[in-house]
């Protein structure tokens, strides 16, 4: 059926395109109908791309996704026993992620319940279901980096029924400025809801490292600042629900760009961020000092762990603007991670890295087994080297990098780490 440039179409005897009527010799490919019409590559192309605009439009994406059902509503107790079996310790926040998130799918089920009963008798009283009008509760998790954040958010992503995405704050600049427009947040929502509108309209968004778009002085006329209150200003508008112009390719918006509306007033926003030095002005409205003499009601404060005193009030020293703070009522914190947790990330979540390390042995037919001394090693080193969980990993691939490397062709069946086989290791990771 294709022709090419020296196979002519025929319509009405001219060997053109019967859409554009260019000539044969001007396209690229003309191809011939039953009765003879001819259309040309580009008239096609042109053709598709108003079928996909349509399609974006009317919310029917390449792919539709499934519809949530009350049957996929998981418990507050149940989503966090599930975050359990990854994430060791947090409470505060898995309580806080598992409601906020059951809350999510309830008001997208009251939503689309009121829906159907206005379709069902669009003139009838009954149409309106009820008139409270359950408000989105956007979450902003705080607490030092490596301490599980974006492992919870990952998590949770797991027994979602709605698409999630994870975005980093860090790109993101005002308007006019090198970086990324806010509304890209939206951008990387569509892809993952393939496009789908009204899937992406009821989304969650994970927005990590927001505390790097905290106004930088006290003063915001000092200076420009750029990747500050400004982003925050365009983000708020954002959380708080409104209509937005999202390119859907992601990046910066220019002019020729075609962009895909979006509502995001059922869009849940997570936001992440390690907040460093929050606790100073934690202590400071507390009035104590994190190392000093107690006094007063200070005295029954647990110094050592002052993040679990934040309130919307030191996210505002911090240096973001009250609007936003608003926009996300629900604030909690993950805990430092002391030697104790860091000993049981190492062993006991589902995929902990020791399981991995044992399952990528058992591969190869060879049994490991780590001493418990060298598992305290380990911890005590990440301690050390002021790296949280994210130091666990770096120390147990320098301790069994060699191993990994010898023995699958030395016929080895079984091997033991020991400490003495890890420091020097280890020693020598600190060298380097
Ligand atoms: P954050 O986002 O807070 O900076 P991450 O979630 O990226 O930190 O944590 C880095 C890594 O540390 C994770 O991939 C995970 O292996 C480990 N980790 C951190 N906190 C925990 C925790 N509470 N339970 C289990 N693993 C953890």
């Amino acid at each position: 059926m294709a022709n090419n440039k020296d196979n002519h179409g025929r319509h009405g005897g001219i060997d053109s395109c019967s859409f554009c009527g260019r000539s044969a010799a001007d396209v690229g490919m003309l191809f011939t109908g039953m009765n003879g019409a001819t259309i040309c590559d580009e008239c096609i192309e042109r053709g598709y791309d108003v079928l996909q605009e349509q399609n974006t439009k009317q919310g029917k994406g390449s792919k539709s996704q499934p519809v949530l059902k009350k049957s996929d509503l998981m418990k507050p107790q149940e989503i966090k026993d599930f975050l359990d079996r990854y994430v060791i310790g947090q409470d505060a926040a898995k309580k806080s992620l598992a409601v906020a998130v059951y809350n999510h799918y309830k008001r997208l089920l009251a939503a689309d319940a009121k829906k159907t009963a206005k379709k069902a008798t669009p003139n009838s009283e009954a149409a309106v279901v009820d008139d409270v009008e359950i408000e989105k509760s956007n979450i902003i998790m705080v607490g030092e980096t490596g301490t599980g954040k974006t492992l919870l958010a990952r998590t949770i992503a797991r027994l979602l029924k709605v698409p999630f995405t994870i975005v980093d704050a860090t790109v993101l600049t005002e308007a006019g400025y090198v970086g990324e427009d806010v509304e890209s947040i939206l951008s990387r929502l569509l892809q993952v809801a393939d496009y789908n509108v009204e899937q992406a309209e009821r989304g969650i968004v994970f927005i990590d490292e927001v505390d790097k778009i905290a106004r930088k002085s006290d003063n915001p006329s000092i200076t420009r600042d750029v990747s500050g209150e400004g982003v925050q200003q365009a983000l708020l508008k954002i959380l708080e629900g409104t209509t937005v112009n999202v390119p859907p390719q992601g990046g910066r918006k220019h002019p020729e760009q075609k962009f895909v509306q979006v509502n995001t007033s059922n869009i849940l926003f997570i936001c992440g961020g390690a907040f460093d030095g929050i606790e100073k002005k934690i202590s400071q409205r507390l009035n104590t000092r994190v190392v000093g003499y107690n006094q007063g009601a200070a005295q029954h404060l647990d110094k050592k762990n002052l993040m679990q005193y934040i309130t919307p009030q030191d996210l505002r020293s911090f240096g973001l603007i009250p609007e936003l703070v608003g926009r996300v009522p629900v604030l909690t914190y993950l805990q430092p991670l002391d030697k104790t947790i860091l000993r049981q990330i190492l062993t006991e979540p589902k995929n902990s890295i020791i399981r991995q390390y044992v399952k990528l042995f058992e591969l190869d037919g060879v049994k490991i087994h780590f001493e418990d001394e060298v598992l305290d090693y380990i911890v005590d080193k990440a301690v050390e080297f002021k790296l949280g969980a994210r130091g666990l990993r770096s120390i147990c691939e320098a301790i069994v990098t060699d191993a990994m490397f010898e023995l699958p062709s030395a016929g080895v069946k079984e091997f033991t780490v020991t400490v003495d086989y890890a420091r020097p290791r280890v020693d020598k990771m600190q060298v380097q």
